[in-house]
């Protein structure tokens, strides 16, 4: 676990800060970070939306309606393309961050894979890890 956390998009024009310690990491298999990503999915930590400063650059924001019909905010970089993070419309207090948009990984695991029911077959997903077919369930 990392106490103070860096990241940027490929080109560096964008750059942020995350002070919330990040140890698990989520996966979505959702079409839409299929598309945006052009691959599996997207890997994500959730975080506080409090403990991320973007520290340089200003990233563009696409507006998604989500497989689970809420509202996303996705934001990228415009110039190199990077997905840099998104949070819902309706909660903008918490954010995902692309887990591969941070500079040092170190100790951080996927702990669950959501949206599984649309995981691309050669998406590797470890049975140890908890799974969803669809949206996290809403924690009890
Ligand atoms: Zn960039
Ligand atoms: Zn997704």
């Amino acid at each position: 676990m990392t106490s103070s956390l860096t990241g940027g998009c490929l080109c560096g024009a964008i750059r942020y800060t995350v002070s919330a310690p990040i140890s698990e990491l989520r996966a979505c298999h959702c079409t839409h970070c299929q598309k945006t990503s052009g691959t599996g999915g997207s890997v994500n930590a959730a975080i506080p939306s409090a403990s991320f400063a973007l520290t340089q650059g200003t990233p563009k924001r696409y507006t998604d309606t989500a497989q689970s019909g809420r509202t996303l905010y996705r934001f990228f970089c415009g110039d190199c393309g990077s997905p840099i993070y998104s949070h819902r419309q309706a909660t903008p207090e918490m954010m995902v961050v692309r887990a591969g948009t941070l500079d040092n990984s170190a100790g951080l695991k996927i702990s669950t894979h959501i949206w599984t029911a649309s995981a691309r077959p050669w998406s590797h997903i470890d049975p140890a890890s908890e799974r969803h077919p669809g949206n996290m369930p809403p924690k009890t």
